[in-house]
């Protein structure tokens, strides 16, 4: 049979929309159109500027697998080393020629058998597959603390950061202590005339070395074989296997080691007991994704630098007042809170066959079938979808898997032998129906704390069971899950 010509539209270039770009091609499709919202590349790495941004993943594993990069200057790669990285691998694999920049998807509707795509610009287009690279964390979770417009200095969320306000010589609060709040506090100890760590629930913080990599290094590096020996594969599985088994089951010995290297860390680390005391977490190791840093419990100590654990009562024009009625003046305040975990695609407007709409199918919380395919929507795929982080692997290793997965769709859809795909609303059902339940038996759930891997009915949202699981059922679909239609 030959092969259908096929016109696949991709949401997103940033890590997963890039991958897709080159996958396609790869593959053979001539006719892929990426569309993104921003104008250039990159994501949640283009998003993302602020001071001591830093991924937590060694450096050599955060690339795709096919590119792998010699020049990494640290252990832990830096944002803008990162950003330039997804630029450079976009041109080299020509998936910015294929990009559309400052297009934001407003809706996508299935329509005899394509999908309509309306853009805010007023554009349409339409496509046969359709790919949504949309990302996780990526609209700002902004506070709902009082008086947030009432300061007269500068504001920002760390995703949004402002960097025509000079930070030398300012006081700066920093309101969060999520990896972002950690790094930001490292960053800014010394710049600041003072900072002050707004803090409501002590982390687990695990030490990590980030040193740099010398020239001769990353000379050596331009070898394969000699950086694959420095990537020691074995190391790395081992470690991040551990995560996710202290995820699945913190009495395990990876559990009971992390928790005791992180405690280590805050006793060898922290000098002053009271402050100590302040800084020692309350719920279960892993609950909340764990800081890796290699130095904010020195930053916190540094002389100019404070940590605030009265609670944020509200914000007013000098700065913020605390709940013991404190008001701490400020030239700047960082909303290092968070983001909307449940946004997706979201708030564009997806409508599928028989009826099928995003909004209601996500009433509750989102859902997909291995956090790619959804009941209804035929020929509608996504990469990073609801319920995907395994543990704390590389969110560029799962969209690889998932892509390798959502390419044996395509190959059935291309040949003519299916026409649509989607799974089946049972097999939804019965997939979502385990993964609660092995989501509830996780440290995210039993550990006692509150974090964005929750969903509004408290469930974590994200995968619960092993890689290796996570692997098998990217290997090969389960064909009778899937909802084939005839070509
Ligand atoms: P986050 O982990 O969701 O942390 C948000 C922080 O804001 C928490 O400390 C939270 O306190 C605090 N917060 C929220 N609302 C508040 C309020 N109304 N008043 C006071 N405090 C409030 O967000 P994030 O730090 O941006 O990190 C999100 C995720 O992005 C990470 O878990 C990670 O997956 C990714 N990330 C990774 C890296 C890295 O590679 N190292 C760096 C940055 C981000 P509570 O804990 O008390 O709720």
């Amino acid at each position: 049979m030959a092969e259908k010509q096929l016109k696949v539209v991709v949401l997103g270039a940033g890590m997963a929309g890039i991958l897709a770009g080159i996958k396609l091609q790869e593959a053979g499709f001539t006719d892929v159109t990426l569309y993104e919202k921003a104008d250039r590349v990159g994501g949640t790495w283009r998003e993302n500027t602020y001071p001591g941004l830093t991924c937590d993943v060694p450096s050599h594993h955060y690339t795709y697998t096919f590119e792998r990069n010699p020049d990494w200057t640290r252990h832990l790669p830096p944002g803008p080393e990162v950003q330039a990285y997804f630029e450079r691998v976009s041109r080299k694999y020509g998936v910015d020629k294929l990009t559309r920049f400052n297009e934001e998807a407003v809706s996508a509707n299935y329509q005899d058998g394509r999908w309509q795509l309306a853009f805010r610009s007023g554009l349409r287009d339409s496509a046969d597959i359709l790919i949504c690279a949309t990302g996780v964390l990526h609209q700002p979770q902004t506070p709902d603390i009082e008086g947030l417009h009432d300061f007269a200095g500068a504001l920002f969320h760390s995703a949004r950061w402002d960097h025509s306000v000079p930070l030398d010589g300012k006081r700066i609060g920093v309101i969060g202590n999520g990896s972002t709040g950690v790094q930001l506090v490292s960053a800014l100890a010394g710049r600041a005339a003072h900072l002050e760590h707004y803090t409501r629930t002590p982390q687990w913080i695990m030490p990590v070395e980030n040193g740099h990599f010398t020239e001769a290094q990353r000379a050596a590096f331009r070898d394969p074989q000699v950086l694959a020996e420095a990537m020691d594969f074995e190391g790395y599985n081992a470690a991040v296997n551990a995560y996710t088994e202290a995820i699945i089951d913190e009495h395990s010995e990876g559990a009971k080691n992390m928790a005791a290297a992180c405690l280590q860390n805050l006793e060898q680390s922290v000098a002053d007991p009271q402050l100590r005391e302040k800084l020692r977490p309350t719920h279960r190791a892993l609950c909340k994704r764990l800081i890796f840093s290699p130095d904010y419990y020195q930053a916190i100590q540094h002389p100019n630098a404070a940590l605030v654990t009265e609670g944020v009562e509200r914000i007013e024009a000098r700065g913020i007042r605390t709940a013991d009625g404190q008001l701490h003046e400020l030239d700047i305040i960082v909303l290092a809170t968070g983001f909307r975990p449940d946004v997706f695609m979201r708030p564009m407007r997806i409508s599928g066959r028989n009826g099928a709409d995003l909004e209601a199918l996500w009433a509750d919380h989102p859902k997909a079938y291995l956090a790619i395919t959804m009941p209804d929507f035929p020929n509608l795929f996504m990469l990073n979808g609801p319920n995907g982080p395994v543990g704390n692997y590389s969110l560029i290793d799962i969209a690889e898997h998932q892509w390798h997965y959502i390419e044996q769709l395509i190959a059935r859809l291309r040949s003519g032998q299916a026409s649509e795909i989607c799974c089946h609303a049972q097999a939804l059902e019965r997939f979502e129906h385990e993964r609660t339940e092995a989501a509830k038996k996780t440290v995210w759930f039993t550990g006692g704390c509150n974090s964005w891997y929750l969903d509004s009915r408290g469930v974590p949202a994200s995968w619960p069971w092993t890689y290796a699981r996570f692997l098998e059922e990217m290997a090969a679909p389960r064909w009778e899950d899937l909802d084939c239609v005839a070509g």
